[in-house]
């Protein structure tokens, strides 16, 4: 197994079962703090806010989780009748009017394929279909199934006319699943309720995707530590973020397996396999979107494009990094 680290980049190699944990080193007790836990996106989301404020808190955190469930109407591809549901139902027989925020999500999401060579796809979804994510089977796919559900993957097959704010998919069969960047998305918005409320410092985690807003009470910054997936209780890494996100992308989490082999839930957009050999890979970023993105790109991309993620780097790099 090996470590290989870079500026704000983590990849962890290697193969086995992990347990893998992110968390919040400090100021967890100080100040007058309101923290709330939900399940939202299928995982847990938790917010915690720091203010003189308690009824500025409360109402601040309310009005997050209420902008997150929002999102999460938009974007679910388990719920038929999400916008991306229908979007997926239309989009490869006629030109669909999306909202603004659908449309621009998807703009970003091809801007992301873009700058990783196409390593992130939000056209996966026909993949994720096949190797039994969304409807939960227990064999593996046909090499010509394979075949057959690549012919429609591929953020090449999504057309956007920005006048009339609709989408089209260029083949019959493609589909979209924001998987790999709405929960990010969703933690971008949920930190802008935070600050329009009045919000100065605070946390918001969805799954591993978490945004740190001003700085931990008594502190310059928020820390926050990546655990060792091969040992328990060790740290590996800690992140100072102020203003800042951090996202992880793993494959201890959420995994499937066929006759006792493990398989990732991130495919390679190009092969149609999902991906092996990485454990996780941790992103920090100015946004959460931007790393939730990167990171499952990353995990795709594998160390072998290593001096790919010093450019990915590059253009998403803070003024203060
Ligand atoms: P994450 O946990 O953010 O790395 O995202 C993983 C989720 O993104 C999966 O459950 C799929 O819904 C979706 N996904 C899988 N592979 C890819 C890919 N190559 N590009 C974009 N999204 C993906
Ligand atoms: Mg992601």
């Amino acid at each position: 197994m090996i470590f290989k680290k870079q500026p704000h980049l983590f990849i962890l190699k290697g193969c086995g079962i992990f347990y893998f944990l992110i968390f919040f080193l400090a100021g967890c007790s100080q100040g007058l703090s309101v923290k709330e836990t939900r399940i939202l996106m299928d995982t847990f989301c938790e917010i915690s806010c720091y203010s003189p404020d308690r009824d500025k808190a409360v109402r601040a955190v309310g009005e997050a989780f209420k902008e997150m469930q929002r999102i999460e109407k938009v974007f679910s591809k388990f719920d038929e009748n999400s916008e991306v549901s229908k979007i997926n139902k239309i989009a490869g027989l006629e030109n669909i009017k999306v909202s603004g925020e659908a449309f621009r999500l998807t703009e970003r999401s091809i801007y992301y394929s873009r700058i990783s060579d196409g390593a992130f796809d939000v056209t996966v979804a026909p993949l994720m279909e096949i190797w039994g994510f969304v409807r939960k089977h227990k064999s593996m796919p046909d090499k010509d199934d394979i075949e057959n559900a690549l012919k429609s993957v591929g953020y090449k097959n999504i057309e956007l006319d920005s006048k009339k704010l609709s989408i089209r998919f260029l083949n019959k069969d493609t589909k979209i699943d924001f998987g790999g960047i709405a929960k990010g998305y969703a933690v971008d918005r949920a930190k802008d309720v935070l600050v329009s409320n009045g919000i100065k410092n605070g946390l918001v985690n969805l799954g591993g995707n978490i945004f740190a807003l001003g700085n931990a009470p008594g502190k310059k910054n928020w820390k926050i530590g990546v655990q060792d997936p091969r040992k328990k209780g060790k740290l590996l890494y800690s992140f100072e973020l102020t203003d800042r996100a951090i996202s992880t992308s793993g494959n201890y989490e959420r995994f499937f397996e066929i006759g006792g082999k493990r398989y990732s839930h991130i495919i390679n957009p190009l092969t149609g396999e999902p991906c092996q050999g990485i454990i996780s890979v941790t992103v920090a970023l100015d946004s959460a979107e931007g790393a939730d993105a990167l990171s499952t790109a990353i995990f795709v991309m594998g160390e072998k494009k290593r001096p790919y993620f010093g450019k990915i780097y590059q253009r998403h790099k803070d003024s203060d990094t």
